[in-house]
């Protein structure tokens, strides 16, 4: 386990030395988002202060076992961390994103709010009359428990049961046809700002990014889309979210890693970069207060990962690239 603690100010992170008053402040009361090494797929849980969390995207290839495997553990460790789900956020209708959170669900655990909260997008993938199989299953798992929050071409403020220090505002574009239709989760604690962007794809970015126009989706981290792939990281939407920190969940499969062209574009931007494949998990932690001008994290990484030997997911420290 590595433990970082970093300044992130005006889209640039800089190792930072808080002193043990503030760390201890820090400790006592932050929100965490902690990224799981889940090999190809993706899996984030929001840990906010009060032991309530959300879950980002849970899934892992399309198999089923493993997929079984990963909604237990998660189980497991709301459990062994004594947290509570409240919603549930499949960022778009891929089942590696999703297939997951239905095993979370059909478990009935106590550790799961019911009903729980779905926001999603209205990617017509979802109610489509003739579904793909894993997406009937999917909705028959959600069905009994939950209050869905749909979202169409529209921009929303979500009031988060999460105290006055925490806000969220989620974005879809209705208007986008041709690509899925990823939901943006943009996430505010104090002055900590962190934007998730599923797996959309460079248009769709530009679409959401200057189609809410009079919204500033500035953040400190950036989930970075699409597990990297060339095919998401628009340089103009980079230059508008200015992250001082990147996040991205990688395999070792083509279409799921960091590709280079990619990790040029946010090294070119100053972006210190973290991923699944080569750092395993990786948590951040802030109390969203001023540091030094500057906002302070703390970003443990933890190879192989809680999951990993289960989901027979391993570390590359090359992130795959040549
Ligand atoms: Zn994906």
């Amino acid at each position: 386990m590595t433990t970082r603690f970093l300044k992130v100010r005006m889209g640039r992170a800089v190792g930072a030395s808080p002193s043990t008053v503030r760390k201890n402040a820090l400790e006592a009361s932050h929100l965490a988002v902690r990224m799981f090494h889940v090999g190809h797929g993706e899996a984030i849980l929001i840990v906010f202060p009060g032991r309530r969390t959300w879950l980002i995207d849970a899934g892992c290839t399309n198999a089923k076992n493993k997929n079984e495997i990963l909604g237990n553990r998660i189980l497991d460790y709301l459990d062994e961390n004594d947290l509570f789900l409240e919603a549930i956020i499949p960022s778009h209708p891929h089942a590696d994103h999703t297939l997951a959170m239905q095993s979370v669900l059909e478990l009935e655990s106590d550790r799961v709010a019911e009903p729980i909260t779905v926001y999603r997008s209205d990617d017509p993938a979802w109610d489509r009359k003739k579904d793909p199989k894993w997406i009937a299953k999917f909705r028959k798992a959600v069905r009994p428990f939950v209050r869905e929050e749909i979202f169409k071409d529209s921009l929303e403020e979500i009031e988060t049961p999460v105290g006055a220090d925490a806000e969220c505002l989620m974005f879809s574009n209705g208007k986008t046809t041709k690509q899925y239709r990823s939901l943006f989760v943009y996430l505010r604690f104090h002055n900590a700002r962190f934007l998730f962007t599923g797996d959309a794809t460079k248009k769709y970015e530009r679409d959401i990014i200057f189609g809410f126009d009079q919204f500033d989706f500035t953040a400190d981290v950036l989930k970075v889309t699409h597990h990297g792939s060339e095919h998401g990281t628009d340089p103009s939407v980079l230059n508008a979210v200015n992250p001082g920190i990147a996040i991205a969940s990688t395999g070792p499969d083509a279409g799921h890693r960091l590709e280079q062209v990619t990790l040029d574009e946010l090294n070119d931007n100053n972006a210190r970069v973290f991923e699944t494949l080569v750092d395993g998990d990786i948590t951040l932690q802030t109390d969203g207060l001023p540091f030094e001008k500057g906002v302070l994290f703390k970003v443990i990484t933890e190879t192989p990962g809680e999951f990993a030997s289960e989901l027979e997911t391993t570390i590359d420290p090359t992130g795959g690239r040549p």
